[in-house]
This record gives structure tokens, sequence and C-alpha cells, in this order.
């Protein structure tokens, strides 16, 4: 009795991995027969998460024919991953004879929100910040910088010519922050919907990149926030889910508090910064680097400013936003 359970239990053990290697031998045929046929294979995975914010590289594929031959180029992408935008997309790859889809792959891409560190309130600072530069000016401005070793923040426009955009590493590299005001600075279309608000930014997010190797992680909006009134009322929720956007792309957007420019000098400075009305204690001050006599104001507004006792920083994503709604 025992011996017969034994046998059966071996002729058992022998079918179950007979069965195995007859599955192994199923498996490789239709592995062989994959490979004869024609297919787009995806590199990495077809799942895969990325970052928002950060400007989407589909991490490619190749198709091949039935005989081996490279099509890749015959490869149509339906779906778009937009990665200023938390949320799932389905990217299909359609290898295309004519208008017949012979072979597809799908990859899925989950853009999920960036990290933001938490803003600490700063005491007595003032943040001096440039717009719509880099220009013929934007060296004096750094000189005068470098004079008192003050650090500021430079919100760019990021369609400049070349040789202006090649400042960009300096700015960098002699310790302010390297802000985006847009790539282009034509408000209406800028403001149109949530796309080409978005579209402009990542536009801009690449030049940056281009220039600097880094991606930029403040922003400000061309003519502030309050000029945004179109793209605000696209949205359900206003500027909180504009403001939600930006904070799940690893940005902050900053209006300012103090404006010296107001009547084309900088004359009000001391008057801005002094005004019983306002708490000025902590300051963004609103210059453009494009305007000259703004400019040749800055050395008298940082040395009246030193003697008050303030000091200066460059925005980073621990200074609190300041916004006007
Ligand atoms: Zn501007």
């Amino acid at each position: 009795m025992k011996k017969s359970i034994v046998s059966i239990v071996l002729v058992c053990i022998f079918l179950f991995s007979l069965g195995f290697a007859w599955g192994d031998n199923t498996e490789e045929k239709t592995d062989n027969s994959k490979s004869a046929d024609v297919s787009v294979i995806l590199n990495g995975e077809s799942e895969i998460s990325w970052i928002c914010g950060i400007p989407f590289e589909d991490p490619g594929y190749t198709a091949y024919g039935m005989n081996g031959e490279d099509l890749t180029e015959k490869v149509k992408i339906k779906g778009e991953c937009l990665c200023w935008k938390v949320g799932d997309y389905e990217l299909s790859y359609m290898l295309m004879d004519g208008r017949q889809v012979v072979a597809s792959a799908t990859r899925l891409v989950h853009v999920i929100p960036a990290e933001l560190p938490e803003t600490v309130r700063p005491h007595r600072t003032i943040y001096l910040t440039f717009d719509d530069g880099p220009c013929e000016n934007t060296e004096l401005v750094l000189e005068t910088l470098a004079k008192y070793d003050v650090k500021a923040t430079f919100f760019i426009v990021a369609e400049r010519a070349p040789c202006h955009l090649e400042i960009l590493p300096r700015i960098i590299a002699e310790g302010h922050t390297l802000g985006i005001h847009c790539y282009s600075h034509y408000i209406d279309g800028l403001y149109w919907d949530e796309a080409s608000f978005f579209s402009d930014f990542m536009k801009a997010q690449k030049v940056v990149y281009q220039y600097t190797g880094t991606y930029a992680h403040v922003s400000r909006l061309p003519g502030g926030s309050r000029t945004a009134h179109n793209l605000i009322i696209t949205l359900e929720n206003g500027y909180d889910q504009l403001r939600e956007m930006m904070h799940n792309m690893g940005v902050r957007y900053y209006d300012w508090n103090v404006q010296p420019e107001t009547y084309e000098s900088t004359d009000g400075v001391e008057y801005l910064f002094t005004h019983p009305d306002k708490d000025y204690d902590f300051a963004i001050v609103l210059q453009h680097d494009t305007k000259g006599y703004s400019v040749l104001a800055l050395d008298s507004m940082i040395q009246w400013a030193l003697k008050q006792g303030y000091s200066f920083a460059p925005i980073d994503l621990t200074t609190p936003e300041i916004q006007f709604y």
C-alpha cells in the first residue's frame, strides 16, 4: 500500500515537472512567434511616475517590421502628458501602415505632485526682484548687487535673445535666484486658459534648463497675479486652484508689496518702506532691469536699506508668498 502511494506521488511529480517543461516550450513558441511579428517595444516601463512641473521626456520606443527592420519613424503617438497637471495620462504608440494601425503599445504616466518645503517668516528682510530681463542692463544690476554683497531674484522672460540669456548661469553662480516670469510676455494670449499659461511656463522652464542645467522653482506672473483674470475664471476654484497647481509643480509665485517704480522714478522708496500704514518688515520689491532709471537708483536704495538695518535675501521656496489674492 505504502509502495503504491509512493509510486503515485512519484508519477504525479513526474507529470507535474513535465507540465512545466511543456509550459516552457509553449511560452518559447509564443515568444518566437512574437519576435517575427510587427511590434512596438517601449523603452523603460509601461507604467511610470513623473514629477509634476518637470518637462516630460518620453523614455522612447522602437518599432520592428516582419523581417526585423526598424520602423520607429512610422510610429504616431496618441495622447499627451500634461506634465504641469497632476493626473494619469495614457500614451499610445501606434505603428501605422498607411491609415492602418498594425501594432501598438501603451504607456501609463502618473504625474505626481512635487514636494515643497515649509515657509519661514523672515524679519526685516528685503527681497529685491527684477522682472522682464535679462537685457542690456542686467550686468549693471549684478555689479551693483555684488558691490554690497546683496542677493536678489530675477524673474526672466525666456524668449529674450540668446545674447542676453547667456547671463543666466552668472545670475545663479553669484548666488541670486533665477525665477520664471514667462516665455512670452503677451498677456492676452498667456492668460487665455490653463493650457496657454502652463504651456508657456514649461517652455520658459526648458530655456532655463538649457542655459543653466537646473529648473526654476519660483515665479512671478506677468502683470502680477491680478492680471491673470481670464485664467482665473476658467479655473473652478480661482486663485486657490492656481496656487495649488503651482505648488504641485514645486513652484511658488510671488506678487509684491513695494513698488518703487510707480512714478517713473524711484524717489519714493524711503516713503514706501516707512509708510505707517504698511508693514514692510518683510518686503518684496518690484523692479525691472529693463527700466534704466530703476537700475540706476539701486545703489542708493541698497545704501538706505542697509543703514536702516534691513538685510537682503534672494527668494527661495521657504520664502512666504506675498500674493494679491
Ligand atoms: Zn513683466
